[in-house]
């Protein structure tokens, strides 16, 4: 069993979603539980019909409306253009009892001038119940034995409805109870991303971005052997590709390293929004329904020591470095102490920090913070505030010996653009490097170029 989870661009249309099946169909032999998002930008659109409920805005909501219902009816129209007359016209009726009970529940909130967490996560439903929905239907129109499971009876949850949690115990129970035995006797199972039910079922989402989430639960569940997430992107890369145009798709890295990058601004998979998947070490593969023969990354929970040097490289543009240089070094503990507690006062976290007897630099995101920081401890210490671009370089070997020398190559490359440290990260799986600013970029391709 594996689990494909599409996100909204890859259900985005009929044509998008045609595709979709054609992906499914090539993995069936692996038994695919299919999960998909709303299409794209629908969840959007039922944030916005929330919103024009509560200001009791009557118009909007019956433009929103129509035009979702529009929207879904021609998807399918597109998908099953070639289909049997009685799925078109069932799944068309089905598409618009969906669109009544929509509709019905805005108008609710009209006339009550009330939107609660609850309700809106009733209205957010309905962009995964529409889109799995007619993809179901396209499974069928394609002679598939298939079966639209609704995930608010297999996800369990409590009742924080805008950012619920799931009971992972009994939502596995109920996985091996519906989905397996249907995955085993090779029929489709589709399900929706983003929503299921507290224990009264009253229906609950996971928060923005959480069909991957819903994945890695779903899969977790059913102890899948890999987890697919279908977007419009080939995996991880290198870099930016829009920062270094030679930037390549890599073929696998691990979850640290992944996470690594993500908090050090690069746009990939962060393994927090797939945490069962990771919890249970299931390796986690990111495709693209828009290059469906290329093989994505394959994100692994156990480390990689396949390559030399650096991996891949991330950028975390305008960081603020704050940097002390104490006046009295014995009295370094004490004055950091003061420092952090400042930092814990005023509710921010530093994204790393350096340090020396005599200097400490904080890294920072908020100018301000740093400013308020840099009053403070005028006294006790010469502060400077710069504005940095942070490098986050990661490998398997970028810690110890062979570390070393790969610290001393990036430093090595990094002095033309004027680094302001060079350094290994906590937990030694990332080097990371500051420059100024305006340097960002440059540096980015510099470091970027070392990678073999
Ligand atoms: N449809 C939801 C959202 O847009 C969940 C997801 O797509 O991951 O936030
Ligand atoms: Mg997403």
């Amino acid at each position: 069993m594996i689990v494909m989870k599409f996100g909204g661009t890859s259900v985005a249309d009929g044509a998008a979603m045609r595709r979709v099946i054609d992906i499914v169909l090539g993995h069936a032999d692996l038994k695919p539980l299919v999960v998909c998002s709303a299409c794209a930008g629908v969840t959007n659109k039922l944030i916005e019909v929330a919103d024009a409920a509560l200001q009791a805005d009557e118009a909007t909501v019956g433009q929103l409306t129509e035009s979702l219902r529009a929207r879904h009816l021609e998807a399918a129209a597109e998908l099953l253009l070639n289909a049997a007359e009685p799925l078109r016209r069932e799944t068309a009726a089905q598409i618009e009892e969906l669109s009544a009970e929509l509709k019905r529940l805005a108008e609710g909130v009209v006339l009550l001038r009330e939107c609660t967490p609850r309700s809106r996560a009733a209205i957010l439903s309905f962009g995964e119940r529409l889109s799995t929905l007619i993809v179901a239907a396209g499974f069928r129109a394609a002679g598939r034995d298939c079966r639209l499971l609704d995930a608010r009876e297999l996800m369990l949850t409590d009742s924080v409805y805008l950012n619920a949690a799931a009971d992972l115990a009994e939502t596995r129970k109920r996985c091996k109870k519906a989905i397996q035995p249907l995955l085993e006797s090779g029929c489709l199972v589709v399900t929706q991303g983003f929503i299921g039910a507290d224990a009264r079922n009253v229906t609950t989402t996971n928060g923005r971005g959480g069909g991957d989430l819903s994945a890695a639960i779903f899969g977790a569940a059913l102890g899948v052997a890999e987890i697919q997430i279908w977007t419009d992107v080939s995996g991880v890369y290198t870099t930016d590709p829009r920062l270094a145009p030679n930037a390549r798709t890599i073929a696998r890295i691990t979850f640290d390293e992944v996470g690594e990058l993500a908090y050090f601004g690069a746009r990939v998979l962060h393994p927090d929004t797939i945490r069962p998947a990771v919890a249970d070490a299931i390796p986690v593969r990111v495709r693209n329904t828009f290059d469906a023969e290329h093989e994505g990354t394959l994100l692994v929970p156990d480390a990689l020591p396949d390559v030399d040097g650096i991996r891949a490289v991330a950028i975390r543009k305008r960081v603020i470095l704050l940097s002390f240089a104490m006046r009295s070094a014995n009295r370094t503990s004490r004055f950091l102490a003061g420092v952090y507690n400042s930092l814990v006062n005023l509710g921010i976290e530093a994204l790393a920090a350096q340090g020396s007897e005599h200097h400490y630099v904080l890294c920072l995101e908020d100018a301000d913070a740093a400013a308020s920081l840099a009053r403070e401890f005028r006294e006790f210490a010469d502060v400077d505030i710069s504005e940095a671009a942070v490098l986050c370089a990661v490998g398997p070997r970028v810690a110890g010996a062979d570390g070393a020398a790969v610290v001393a190559r990036l430093a090595q490359v990094l002095q033309p653009f004027e680094a302001l440290f060079v350094q290994h990260h906590v937990g030694n799986i990332s080097i990371l490097a500051a420059v100024p600013a305006e340097r960002g970029d440059e540096a980015l391709r510099a470091a970027h170029d070392l990678i073999s």
